[in-house]
């Protein structure tokens, strides 16, 4: 059998990292998306090497179109399909509203949820001439139950379920599925800078009283990304230690 071939974006680093070992751990050939961090996008591949498998560090920012293009169309020439998309890239800008810029809010949706947009919408035509694929997009508990402070960045996550849901149905006789995994507080860059008060507010609210891993995370993504997984598709797999 062919080895698949996964696209995980955003994956220097946090989630996206744990994604992209977890993806080649499974004998996939990982295409590791970078937006500005070259230096620890090559790390991940150069690690991924060292360990048997097959890894290429991509840079493109999936907010823009084009480059979301030819971030595809890349690893497709250079490895013949795109098997699985992992969309994992994303950014917070929190703001109350009264106080929160539109560019702040631009900013967040493009990224988390036109980014989102971006690699499916490249990566469907591929994947529809194969019969087959795994999209899972990385949503978050915000996204259902909301947040003080991030109206843009909650939008952008509940957005990402209501594409997963629709494209799940465009493609469900087509051999793709199309998953979101919504994680709950993990730690990571993002969550690292929040501090220990907050941090101590979210533990009340979560019944498992820790903060998850990225590779709480990952797991589930690899399933999903799984043969394993082949009647599952237009869900969302919360990986939140009880919260929501
Ligand atoms: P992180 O900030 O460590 O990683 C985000 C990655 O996305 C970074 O590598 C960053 O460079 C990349 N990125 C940002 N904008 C990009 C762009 N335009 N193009 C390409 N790459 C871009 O955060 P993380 O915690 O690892 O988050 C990963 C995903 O998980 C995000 O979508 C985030 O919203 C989601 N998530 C995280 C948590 C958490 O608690 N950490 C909870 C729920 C959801």
């Amino acid at each position: 059998m062919s080895q698949k071939v996964a696209v995980v974006t955003g994956a220097s680093r946090g989630i996206g990292k744990a994604i992209a070992y977890k993806l080649a751990e499974k004998g996939m050939i990982v295409a590791v998306n970078y937006r500005s961090s070259e230096k620890e996008a090559q790390e991940i591949v150069n690690t991924i090497i060292q360990n048997g498998g097959k890894a290429k560090s991509y840079k493109a920012d999936v907010s823009n179109y084009d480059e979301a293009n030819e971030l595809i169309a890349s690893v497709k020439a250079d490895f013949s399909s795109v098997d699985v998309l992992i969309n994992n890239a994303g950014i917070t800008k929190d703001m109350l509203m009264l106080k929160m810029t539109e560019k702040e809010f631009d900013d967040v949706i493009n990224v988390n949820l036109k980014g989102t947009f971006n690699c499916i919408k490249h990566v469907t035509r591929i994947m529809l001439k194969q019969k087959s694929g795994r999209i899972i997009n990385i949503s978050s508990v915000i996204g259902e139950i909301g947040n003080i402070g991030q109206a843009n960045y909650a939008a952008s996550k509940a957005g990402i379920i209501g594409l997963t849901k629709s494209m799940s149905k465009e493609l469900a006789t087509r051999g793709i599925t199309v998953n979101a995994v919504a994680p709950g507080f993990i730690e990571s860059d993002m969550t690292d800078i929040l501090n220990e008060k907050i941090k101590e507010q979210i533990l009340v609210n979560i019944p498992m009283k820790r903060i998850g891993k990225a590779t709480e995370v990952s797991n589930v993504v690899a399933f999903l990304a799984s043969d394993e997984a082949s009647y599952i598709t237009g869900q969302v797999i919360n990986v939140d230690g009880g919260m929501v």
